[in-house]
């Protein structure tokens, strides 16, 4: 049997001791201050979190496990900014004090952002750099509500706003699902008009045969989103993988035409660009360094591997402070760690015969394993196949173009 990043009975690499990782801290665990329907912590399995945080001796322990590897930690929650500003500064001041760690980003839902949150985020070292969730206009943003069911949409642009006023660049992700997928233009024109964005990634909701661990209280649109054919409740938001191609397509399109890419990335169609020019793709999804690069730690010393996994196929170790006795290596060859990774690692074998393995790089593990639970691993692979076989054409043309 061949051993290789993606042939048959490949398994997904391991960071070696100088490779870039990534740390996810989940500052105050799941908890957040407002109820997306589509929050992917509520349909990860497992019970939801109490409100804990992430102490500083939980995040010493997780950076010694990283042993020498550059580190980009990335704060995420629930909503990170409930971790609360004194707590932020005393984690500000053990990141800056670790000369392992190389960025620091956070990824917020904006509604509890001000100035007193933007100079504690800039007055660390490397500053942080700020990330937030907006799916669209009104309409397209419909899926993140707080608990009385009302939009966020106006509080998120007044963080944009306040942005923009102090010339800060931040970034931006937009979830694409079905209110969104028709309609690229309508986001292409929003985000254009920011003038301090200098980041997006768009991100399929593969939510396909996911359920929320809960339906969440307060949303009475919920009713709308029932499927009648079965009764079940939760992902009915799930974008189609054929709708989704399409989406990136005319992005990339007015990206690229709009010389867009001049002023702010996009992702993924950027990770695309480079697996295709033989550069390292920055994202996961395009790149042989995926989950066994990604880790996270939460309130309480849980750690594992990426946050986007089930909850059941990416813990490594109960305890970080334990861990941080052993090495990276260990905690992946305990039984727990090699079983993990067995079945993160599953869906590589059907890259070992694909022909577009050279372009698109394996995908998302985690949105591999849900499509294949539900029997449609090939409907990925589809738009995996489509928008690299696309993208290749388009970059040909140009090349011809300017040769
Ligand atoms: S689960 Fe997906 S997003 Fe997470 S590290 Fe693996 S490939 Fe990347
Ligand atoms: S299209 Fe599917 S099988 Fe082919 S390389 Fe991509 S993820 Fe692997």
């Amino acid at each position: 049997m061949t051993v290789t990043a993606t042939g048959v009975g490949a398994r997904i690499p391991i960071a070696s001791a100088l490779d870039p990782v990534t740390l996810i801290l989940k500052l105050v665990g799941d908890v957040c201050n407002i109820n997306c329907y589509y929050c992917f912590e509520k349909r990860k399995g497992g019970q939801s979190d109490d409100f804990d945080r992430i102490s500083i001796e939980e995040v010493r322990s997780a950076l010694d496990l990283m042993g020498d590897r550059p580190v980009a930690v990335h704060l995420h929650g629930g909503e990170p900014l409930l971790y609360g500003r004194e707590n932020m500064r005393l984690l500000l001041a053990e990141l800056s004090a670790r000369d392992t760690v190389t960025a620091i980003q956070i990824q917020t839902n904006g509604v509890l952002l001000d100035e007193a949150w933007l100079d504690l985020l800039e007055s660390s070292t490397p500053a942080v750099e700020i990330g937030l969730s907006l799916d669209g206009d009104e309409q397209h943003n419909s899926y993140r509500v707080n608990f009385a069911d009302r939009q966020t949409v106006g509080q998120v642009r007044e963080a944009v706003d306040l942005l923009c006023r102090r010339s800060l660049p931040f970034g931006m992700i937009s979830v694409i699902h079905d209110r969104n997928v028709d309609d690229p233009d309508a986001l292409f024109d929003l985000v254009s008009d920011i003038p301090s964005l200098v980041s997006l990634n768009v991100v399929p909701c593969y939510d396909q045969g996911t359920a929320p661990r809960e339906v969440p209280s307060g949303n009475k649109g919920l009713l709308e989103l029932i499927d009648a054919s079965d009764g079940s409740v939760g992902d009915s938001w799930a974008v189609d993988p054929q709708a989704y191609v399409a989406f990136l397509r005319r992005f990339t399109e007015r990206w690229i035409s709009e010389g867009a890419y001049r002023r702010f990335n996009v992702e993924p169609i950027m990770s695309a660009v480079r697996r295709r020019r033989g550069r390292a793709p920055r994202m996961c999804h395009y790149s042989e360094s995926k989950c066994g690069h990604i880790y996270t730690l939460y309130p309480g010393g849980r750690f594992g591997s990426c946050d986007e996994l089930p909850a059941a196929n990416s813990l490594l170790a109960h305890d970080v402070k334990k861990a941080a006795a052993t090495t990276l290596d260990e905690t992946w060859a305990t039984p727990l760690g090699r079983k993990q990774l067995q079945v993160i690692s599953a869906p590589l074998d059907e890259c070992a015969t694909c022909s577009a393995q050279s372009l698109c790089g394996g995908g998302c593990m985690a949105s591999r394993l849900r499509m294949r639970a539900v029997d449609r691993a090939e409907d990925y692979c589809g738009y995996r196949r489509a928008f690299v076989f696309w993208l290749d054409g388009i970059m040909h043309k140009l090349e011809a173009q300017d040769a």
